[in-house]
């Protein structure tokens, strides 16, 4: 047979099973399902080597599930929405349409080139207005049901994106897509009440325990940032002209009020004008506000930052100490969390601290560690660890956690405040000032204000028919055929909403849809995305960690309210590969570190490229390429077609993986054969577990690496028998289907060169047989009076007189025995052998 030529058979099974429609599923209760998915890609416009090692990872699964019986759903489809279409249309002047469209073909073949089991009927663009009309409605669902509002607002914007972006999108003040700094920006929004669900998506976290990584559970839960405290109400010392009586802060720590000594406010808070109105310190107060806005958030939020801040002039009282505090504006506290006012407590919170230090503020110590005493003027810094509470009144005495329930239950008797709960977790703005979006299904109308596009009015369809701006800006404001409409309620003149949709929009139910991905007058077929979802395995990157998996897991919950799916969580197991590295960095272009899929598959075939990306590294951990990793790779698959198609040949026959062998048989067969045997089993064994338990198809794929040495190293006394073919034709099948999910071609076609009729592709996983993983020889352990003093390997099957007779003459337990008299022996077969003797 002919050299190893991976390009014609990986087409010739790609072929086959494109045209039998092998990996086509349909809903069927009758057989248990399994859902893997990969994260879809953005059609960038070629793959890389993530996304190799990403939809490898995930077609192993789902080609194993396949064999174990399941029902496997595998789809893939694209997140076709965003920037980066329409940067290139100002780029290279082409439509975003366009080049989407065509970067998703390059990359269909791109995918298809590599051989994955997905069931592309069920191909999804998110940009496409089948797919965008659905989540229109959702939309007006979510208005409906008060899910989705307008509010203005300061917004991160940015300058170059010229669109706001959401919290999640902004990384270290900058723009998660473009990198540049992000600004402050008061704009009118439609937001998504995420915040509605805080708690279930907080409490549910539990039902993802052992399913997804420790690491993202944390990530999420700190990002929800649920904290249980109070709010207190300070009296200002004079009510402001509007009738404001007090200002409200929050705190976690309410057991250390009693050494609250002065007061800080955000530079946004409201009262902050009113303060200063007609006060000499107005300009002063001004000048530090208009300094402070325009400062990052996340600077103003770091713990070096320089603290920094001013004197109102205005006071409150402390309701618990009846204490005059000062009231100032400081740069470290922010409106967006908590009431943008905290009480001070300089000795028991570091950032009070260091301002009080600043300003020369008074410092009350009120908690102290057990069994010593704090001076203030001593301190170096807050002291925040739990303690007895000092100077607090009747609370002194104490333990602070005890102090903190006493405290709210006196504040609420005496309405000084109330128990409270805050949230890190902001609602989420859906609006974004960019073209290349679903728009967003709203009219403005003069007299009758915001006015939901009417449900069969649906799609409200992206005009493909505009200019784009050379500086970015979105096209949609002026033109006017997409803005000018009528009013649905009064007919009069009315304007669209011109903001399309953040493109998470579409990622957070493109796992759901696939269920139905042609359904036309719905999003779902209930049955369809009864049967398939939640999805069982989900494959992608740690950096989704927050944002995509938040907003996806909102998302259902939403969906479940408003009637449309009936589960609670998108997915029920996360795996989130490492990255793929090169000489000690992530690959990037601004590396030069850059290893073409292409290129590799051109010249080793998609085989070798899978099996290199799942063999280097568990897929958790990260990959580091290397040129003679692949080398390995792409020469271990050329001795499995040696030996499948030259050194084994005319021995090899349609036997099936793990035969079945009569008694009789086995008792005939030489001891090379039955290691043989043994190994084959143990492979099956193992591999299975390997990938079935724990994801490391690189041991599994070790493991047949072995099974093939060994084949390798013995083929001569192989042929030499002519009746332990069949045991060899039973390793060869073990080792081909084992192997086929990560090297699905190559193993066709040996499969199909033994004689086999049927696609690999439709076989079940091996069952292996516990009695083939013994060995022939077993280790006995001999002890006299209880000591162990020899071992001895026999045949298994050697009778215990035997047994009994080559332990006695073992030479050490010999040596123990002589001069005594044997009184006892007792033989547990393949085990121990117990001599009593004095
Ligand atoms: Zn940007
Ligand atoms: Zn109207």
């Amino acid at each position: 047979m002919s050299k190893y030529a991976p390009q014609e058979v990986e087409r010739k099974w790609q072929e086959i099973w494109e045209k039998t429609g092998t990996f086509h599923v349909e809903a069927d209760p009758s057989r248990p399902k399994y859902y893997v998915l990969e994260m879809f890609p953005y059609p960038s416009g070629r793959i890389h080597m993530g996304h190799v090692r990403n939809y490898s990872i995930g077609d192993v699964v789902a080609r194993f599930k396949r064999m174990e019986g399941f029902n496997v759903l595998h789809p893939m489809g694209w997140d076709a929405f965003g920037m980066p279409a329409e940067n290139a249309a100002i780029k290279h002047g082409v439509h975003p349409a366009a080049w989407t469209f065509e970067n998703i073909d390059t990359m269909r073949v791109q995918l298809r080139r590599l051989g994955y089991s997905y069931d592309w009927r069920r191909e999804l663009a998110t940009c496409h207005p089948g797919y965008y009309a659905h989540e229109q409605k959702f939309f007006l669902d979510f208005l409906k049901r008060g899910l989705a509002y307008r509010k203005k607002s300061p917004q991160n914007w940015c300058e170059t994106c010229h669109t706001v972006l959401a919290n999640e999108q902004v990384i270290e003040g900058c723009c998660w897509r473009c990198d540049n700094p992000v600004v402050q920006k008061d704009l009118e929004q439609w937001f998504l009440r995420i915040t509605a669900y805080a708690d279930e998506l907080l409490d549910d976290l539990k039902l993802l325990e052992g399913g997804w990584p420790e690491r993202v559970l944390t990530m999420q839960r700190n990002w929800i940032g649920k904290s249980v405290g109070a709010q207190i109400d300070f009296p200002l010392e004079t009510p402001t002209a509007s009738g404001q009586k007090a200002v409200t802060v929050f705190t976690t720590r309410q057991d250390t009020v009693y050494g609250a000594t002065f007061m800080s406010l955000a530079a946004e808070h409201p009262l902050v004008a009113e303060l200063i109105a007609g006060s000499p310190e107005k300009e002063k107060v001004l000048a530090f506000v208009d300094k402070v806005r325009n400062m990052d958030r996340i600077v103003r939020t770091a713990d070096d930052l320089e603290k920094e801040g001013v004197f109102t002039g205005a006071f409150c009282i402390n309701p618990f100490t009846g204490g005059k505090m000062p009231i100032h504006v400081a740069n470290f506290v922010l409106m967006g969390y908590g009431t943008g006012a905290v009480m001070a407590v300089p000795a028991h919170d570091q950032r009070d601290f260091e301002y009080a230090q600043k300003y020369g503020l008074p410092m009350q110590v009120v908690i102290t560690p057990p069994g010593e005493t704090l001076d203030a003027a001593a301190m170096a810094q807050a002291y925040a660890d739990p303690g007895v509470l000092s100077d607090s009144g009747a609370f002194t005495g104490l333990d602070n956690e005890t102090a903190k329930a006493r405290i709210a239950d006196f504040m609420e008797e005496k309405g000084l405040g109330r128990r409270s709960v805050h949230y890190r977790l902001r609602d989420w703005n859906v609006s974004r000032q960019r073209y290349w979006g679903a728009p967003i299904p709203v009219i403005y109308c003069p007299a009758c204000g915001v006015v939901p596009v009417p449900e069969a009015d649906l799609p409200v369809l992206l005009p493909r028919e505009v200019k784009t701006r050379p500086d970015g800006r979105s096209p949609l404001p002026e033109t006017p055929e997409f803005v000018n409409t009528v009013c649905p309620v009064c007919g009069e003149a009315a304007r669209r909403e011109t903001d399309t949709f953040d493109t998470f929009f579409e990622s957070s139910w493109y796992f759901a849809r696939y269920a139905s991905a042609r359904k036309a007058d719905a999003p779902f077929n209930p049955d369809e995305v009864g049967y398939w979802l939640p999805v069982d395995q989900y494959i992608g990157g740690i950096e989704h960690a927050i944002l995509h998996l938040l907003y996806s897991r909102f998302f259902v919950k939403a969906l479940r309210d408003a009637g449309y799916v009936a589960f609670d969580e998108p997915f029920s197991h996360l795996l989130t590969q490492g990255m793929v590295i090169k000489d000690g960095s992530k690959m990037s272009k601004s590396k030069g570190n850059v290893v073409d899929p292409d290129v590799m598959i051109k010249k080793y075939g998609a085989d070798t490229v899978r099996l290199f990306a799942l063999f280097a590294a568990p897929p958790e951990k990260d990959l580091d390429w290397s040129d003679t990793g692949i080398d390995g790779a792409a020469r271990f698959l050329s001795r499995l077609w040696r030996l499948g198609t030259e050194e084994l040949a005319g021995l090899l026959s349609a036997a099936s993986p793990c035969a079945a062998f009569s008694d009789a048989e086995l008792a005939a067969l030489p001891p090379m054969f039955k290691e043989l045997r043994r190994r084959e089993h143990l492979l099956a064994h193992k591999a299975g577990s390997d990938i079935r338990e724990r994801f490391q198809f690189n041991t599994a794929i070790a493991a047949a690496m072995e099974a093939v040495n060994f084949l390798f190293a013995n083929v001569a006394a192989l042929r030499a028998e002519p009746k332990g073919a069949k045991v060899v034709s039973s390793a060869m099948a073990t080792i081909l289907t084992v192997l086929s999910p990560m090297a699905p071609h190559i193993c066709e076609e040996l499969w199909q060169a033994m004689g086999h009729g049927d696609s690999l592709s439709e076989r079940p996983w091996p069952v292996h047989d516990e009695k083939a993983l013994l060995t022939d020889e077993v280790e006995v352990v001999i002890q006299v009076n209880g000591k162990l003093r020899g071992k001895i390997s026999v045949g298994r099957d050697t009778p215990k007189a035997e047994v009994e007779k080559l332990a006695l003459a073992e030479p050490n337990v010999a040596r123990h025995l002589d001069g005594k008299t044997i009184r006892k022996v007792v033989v547990i077969p393949g085990k121990l052998v117990n001599v009593v003797a004095g």
